[in-house]
């Protein structure tokens, strides 16, 4: 049984470390004093970058993490009597243990269906239309993650079509961007086109996966929804005093385009990855592979001698389905030794082959 090469995994991309500009600009902003809570040129800097990025105005607050950004944005949009559209495996959901509700005062996330992680304008519309009375959450705004939880991306036509419904519907814009640098690079789009362009009032942009220590922006492309933000930013614990650590980083990033190629690495390695699995007797791909994720199911056993032998991965998506994140460093061995042990793995324990084509029904 191959084990890892070294310590890298391809159970999340939260594995990963710190990428070297990231690093160098946490070592720059070190060098001396600076104004606390955001009032230094670190922060002012980061904040101008990330207007350069989606060629536009908007006011750009930066938190700690994806949960808090989620969180503090939906409540900047919602009344606690008011109600979010989103798709029922959106990490508001599944993964952020009531946060959106909590920071929102008790603001009801309404759960749509779509395959591929996608929501679709014809769930929104269902759950909108479904009751209009006083005795339901009033839905106010429409929240898509791109890329998705199961790693996949919404299309520029697709991002049209919903934001047609939604301002049809009267429904605000908010995009879990957690991994928007994988939809970026695989759609070869420009930033401002699957975001604000596309409708979205409130970008929740990560930069925690891409590469940084610590950190996500909140980018409000409509600023009067950001009225106040910096209060609700401080009173749920999320103003870094010494901000410049949070904000240098990202100049990092987005400087001579870094987060650019840190994302498109890692969908090339996701793409070797499902290249390597794919044709192997037993995997079946659950996802179509668009960004830096393979949703593969694999047989039971298997699963436990790759375990056993130290590969480390979620399978929450049901039996059998595992879920194999890379990042922006996860090297082409590492793919090439889990292919290796799956394959090993398999061979250990592939039944016959009508027992082969009965487990993939199943
Ligand atoms: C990782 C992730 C987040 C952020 O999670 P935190 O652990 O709170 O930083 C948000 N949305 C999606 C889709 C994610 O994958």
């Amino acid at each position: 049984m191959n084990a890892p090469t070294d310590t890298q995994q391809l159970a999340s991309d939260n594995y990963a470390g710190i990428c070297a500009e990231a690093f160098a600009h946490l070592e720059a902003a070190n060098a001396g004093h600076a104004i606390a809570y955001g009032d230094d040129v670190w922060t002012a800097r980061a904040k101008a970058a990330i207007e350069d990025v989606f060629e536009t105005a908007c006011e750009v607050h930066f938190v700690f993490n994806g949960t808090a950004a989620n969180s503090l944005a939906l409540s900047a949009i919602c009344q606690s009597y008011h109600s979010v559209i989103c798709h029922e495996l959106a990490h508001i959901e599944t993964d952020e243990c009531g946060g959106p509700e909590f920071f929102s005062n008790g603001s009801k996330l309404l759960l749509g269906g779509g395959a591929n992680g996608k929501l679709t304008p014809a769930a929104v519309e269902a759950i909108f239309r479904k009751r209009s009375d006083i005795h339901y959450p009033k839905p106010q705004a429409v929240s898509l993650t791109q890329a998705t939880e199961v790693g996949t991306v919404y299309t520029p036509d697709e991002l049209a079509a919903l934001q047609a419904t939604a301002r049809r519907l009267g429904l605000h814009l908010h995009m879990d961007g957690a991994r928007l640098a994988n939809a970026l690079a695989s759609l070869g789009a420009r930033p401002k086109e699957i975001t604000w362009q596309a409708g979205i009032d409130v970008l929740c942009f990560g930069g925690t996966k891409n590469g940084l220590a610590v950190g996500e922006a909140v980018v409000f492309f409509n600023t009067a929804l950001a009225r106040d933000f910096a209060y609700r930013c401080k009173q749920a614990g999320q103003l870094a005093s010494k901000m410049r650590f949070v904000s240098a980083p990202w100049l990092g990033l987005l400087d001579n385009d870094t987060w650019q190629r840190n994302a498109a690495h890692a969908n090339a390695m996701a793409q070797r990855l499902a290249k390597g699995l794919e044709p192997l007797p037993g995997v079946h791909r659950l996802f179509p592979v668009e960004a830096n994720s393979v949703f593969v199911s694999l047989p039971e056993a298997v699963i436990t001698r790759l375990h056993a032998a130290g590969w480390r991965f979620y399978t929450f998506i049901g039996a059998g389905g595992v879920r194999l994140m890379t990042s922006w460093n996860t090297r082409e061995e590492t793919v090439d030794a889990f292919i290796a042990a799956t394959r090993q793995a398999l061979g250990e324990t592939t039944p016959a082959p009508a027992a082969v084509a009965n487990s993939l029904d199943a």
